[in-house]
């Protein structure tokens, strides 16, 4: 980079007196200075990746988190930029106040955003398609130990990082009403390499801004419908993690994006080609859970009614063109639409929905499959559409996101379709970025990782990490090791203080659960396992407890009444601990306030221990547990999602697993009776009641109580704790403490597995995701 010239560009776009621009001030220049300078490049790798076979990675969300620093991070300036402000007297890290653009919910939008970054590294043609929600995910505050949210305007000190494309719009078109998508582009720099990928988001727009006959008859608000009513396609973010909102508006935003996506690529297509006859021989797409799936009829309308194909041979591309990754077991995120809503949004549509179930059905047919079989996987089924068996139908390969998940795929939720058509089944497990990751966010291990290798070339091959395991019994790196946890440690205590006004002490060992609020994330069975600890301190029957701070980080959906419950039972907690001199100084529970990508670099850094305890066959994959494992903490966990595979790489004997397994639930289910482990193991029944004894407060909602009653009594929806806390406690806590234990016994024999998590982390890096969807799926190359 040229310095010079970069000062003169940034200067050139501040106020005079530079000391006094704003955070935002300095964002803004600082992003439009980037994008200046890079821009031939990012021209450039447009024309490469539309000259070759390309994939589209469709996705509903893509949780991008901050751009600034990591776009300097793989750009290679980052210390070059960080020197020229320090040069004109201001700080790189008051950009810290710029908003994280949440267009995503959790896990699955960051992991989209992980594979974006991955695939630019390996100077792969892929580029992203979503949705510009002008409010992303919520904000979160703890009032009273209460979640409150408020919204997120992400862009209201603009939005440097993208630039609008008007000659791309795209014309939707619902059944009485017509909407414009504009395209907003945001350039994914790869780490060293030229390759740029674009991540292209549609924001709804009117056709016509304002009436404006209907004004000047004084009608101002009917002026002004067409644009609040087209507007609201792409205004909020459904703040729902996994499942299916049932809404007209998140049809219409399914179809929103999809439609614009498909337009374009065919646009493109046909730019280059004049023919859409070779469609499936360049571009593959990638639908992120069934969210995008409505993209299969979409496809065949627009090859039919535009571009003259007959029904048939448009299906045939579509099966060759689309694949569909699976997210989640929980049926509720299995969409399903009822038909008379898609027959009235979009009656195209629906009658192409109605074509495809019967090519399924004469398919079926044809190959002989029994009629009940056949019933249970066509799309229509009564009234509703299942859009996870259209997926199945129309796609080339089907994935699940880590290998028990996959193997749960095959053997239950889609068994049918895996008997009909092993072969389009693969595992792919999930992975994460180490750029943001690990380069990113712990600059400090980073650094010690580089010396020992000798060369930072692990940046791009996280496999070297592997090297580094010779180290383990090296007194002298694991004592550095351990001062760099440390000052993490501190960082994020002194954040922490700053941000939630709560004191923490970096000494003590820092046991962290951060991730979506949910019942089968089980982080009431966390509060549980403190609340027990505090009981078994004050019993005596726990004897020299090792001083810990358990910190949580999660957004509840704002309707999940349960997952509500749970934050303001977490914080009562937290009270309790707190306010007895026994257990102030040993226990400290801290639930940090907005959990977000940002928050999440800070906190994954400073972890000793990283608690993944969904009940086994829940989780898919995770993705939170790998970036703890690379920076170097011990899962305590469950044999569920990628957890399983992590302790495969780096040894159960370095992660404290616990809880029955997948196969010991099959067992156990059919008969388990939650009120007889109440009744007989005095703890469970001693923590449990906590939630009705006036122990704590719900603030006289009365929603402890619905906890207890769901855990003990059921639901008309649900067996009695359907998410086995009560079977998996003792288990739980008593592995908790040799995990606590086990840290102040022996610092450095607890810092060696530390040490050995990080270094067998390798094959968590999304650059070998990434890899295999390109070689097995996407059929896409350099
Ligand atoms: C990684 C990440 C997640 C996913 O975490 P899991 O533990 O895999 O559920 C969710 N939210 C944010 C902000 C993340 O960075």
């Amino acid at each position: 980079m040229d310095k010079e010239l970069f000062i003169e560009k940034f200067t050139g776009k501040l106020p005079k007196d530079i000391k006094s621009a704003s955070p935002q001030q300095l964002h803004d220049a600082l992003g439009k200075t980037v994008m200046e300078m890079f821009a031939d490049r990012w021209d450039n790798a447009r024309q490469q990746h539309l000259s070759k076979r390309r994939a589209a990675y469709l996705s509903m969300e893509f949780l991008v988190g901050r751009a600034v620093y990591n776009n300097l991070l793989v750009l290679g300036i980052y210390d070059e930029v960080d020197e020229a402000f320090r040069e004109l007297g201001i700080d790189l890290a008051s950009l810290e106040e710029i908003e994280d653009a949440a267009l995503g919910n959790g896990g699955l939008g960051r992991l989209a955003a992980c594979f974006l970054d991955s695939a630019a590294t390996l100077a792969l043609p892929l580029d992203g398609y979503g949705i510009r929600y002008k409010y992303g995910l919520f904000k979160q505050s703890i009032e009273d130990g209460f979640q409150k949210e408020d919204i997120d305007d992400w862009t209201r000190y603009g939005d440097p990082w993208s630039v609008r494309c008007d000659e791309d719009t795209v014309l939707i078109e619902y059944s009485g009403q017509t909407v414009k998508a504009v395209p907003y582009d945001m350039p994914v720099f790869g780490f060293r390499t030229e390759n740029v990928g674009t991540l292209r988001l549609w924001q709804a727009e009117p056709v016509k801004e304002f009436d404006f006959d209907l004004f000047n008859k004084q009608d101002y608000l009917e002026a002004s419908r067409e644009k609040i009513y087209a507007e609201d396609i792409s205004r909020v973010l459904y703040p729902n993690d996994d499942t299916d909102e049932g809404k007209k508006l998140r049809l219409k935003q399914q179809y929103f994006f999809s439609c614009a996506s498909l337009t374009d690529i065919i646009r493109k297509h046909k730019a280059r080609f004049g023919t859409l006859e070779n469609l499936a021989d360049y571009i593959s797409v990638q639908l992120n859970d069934t969210h995008p799936v409505i993209s299969i009829p979409e496809l065949i309308r627009q090859l039919v009614d535009n571009e003259g194909f007959t029904f048939e041979k448009a299906l045939e591309m579509a099966k060759k063109i689309f694949n569909y990754t699976n997210h989640t077991v929980m049926q509720e995120a299995l969409e399903k639409w009822r038909t008379d809503l898609v027959e009235e949004l979009l009656p195209r549509i629906y009658s192409i929905i109605i074509q495809i179930n019967e090519a399924l059905i004469a398919d079926m047919y044809a190959a002989g499959v029994q009629k009940e079989k056949t019933d249970r996987i066509k799309i229509i089924k009564g009234d509703l559409i299942h859009m996870a068996d259209m997926a199945c139908y129309a796609s080339s390969h089907i994935n699940g996101v880590a290998e028990i998940h996959t193997q749960i795929l095959k053997d239950s939720v889609l068994a049918d379709w895996f008997s009909l058509a092993p072969e389009k089944f693969r595992n792919e497990t999930n992975g994460i970025t180490q750029r943001r990751w690990i380069a990113l966010c712990n600059r400090e291990l980073s650094s010690l990782i580089t010396e020992l290798l000798g060369d930072d070339n692990w940046i791009n091959v996280l496999d070297r990490l592997r090297e580094l395991v010779k180290f383990a019994d090296d007194e002298n790196v694991l004592r550095r090791f351990i001062d760099i946890k440390q000052g993490k440690k501190q960082q994020l205590a002194d954040f922490i203080k700053a941000h939630d006004g709560i004191d923490t002490d970096a000494n003590t060992v820092f046991d962290i659960q951060i991730k979506r609020l949910h019942e089968y994330k089980r982080q009431l069975l966390n509060a549980f396992s403190i609340l027990w600890i505090y009981y078994g301190i004050k019993d005596g029957s726990i004897q020299d407890f090792t001083p810990t701070t358990f910190i949580f980080g999660a957004k509840s959906a704002p309707g999940y009444r349960r997952a509500k419950a749970i934050i303001k039972f977490i914080n009562e907690v937290g009270r309790i601990v707190s306010s007895d001199p026994d257990t102030r100084d040993l226990i400290k529970v801290v639930f940090v306030q907005n959990y977000n990508v940002s928050y999440a670099e800070k906190l994954v850094a400073a972890a000793d221990v990283s608690e993944q305890i969904s009940t086994a066959g829940t989780e898919a994959s995770g993705t939170g547990n790998m970036k703890l494992m690379l920076n170097g903490a011990v899962t305590l966990g469950t044999f569920d999602g990628a957890n399983i595979e992590i302790v495969q790489e780096a040894g159960e004997e370095n992660n404290y697993i616990f809880g029955a397994r997948v196969e010991d639930l099959e067992k156990i289910v059919p008969e388990y009776d939650s009120r007889s482990i109440f009744a007989n193991d005095p703890m469970v029944k001693k923590v449990v009641s906590s939630l009705i004894d006036g122990t704590v407060s719900d603030g006289g909602s009365g929603d402890f109580r619905e906890l207890y009653t769901a855990l003990l009594d059921g639901a008309s929806w649900h067996a009695p704790d359907h998410y086995y806390l009560l079977g998996d406690m003792r288990d739980y806590v008593e592995t908790k403490l040799r995990c606590i234990k086990d840290y102040s016994a022996d610092r450095h024999a607890f810092a060696r597995k530390q040490w050995l998590n990080m270094c067998n982390s390798g094959k968590f890096s999304s650059d070998r995701t990434i890899a295999d969807y390109a070689a097995n799926i996407w059929g896409i190359k350099q």
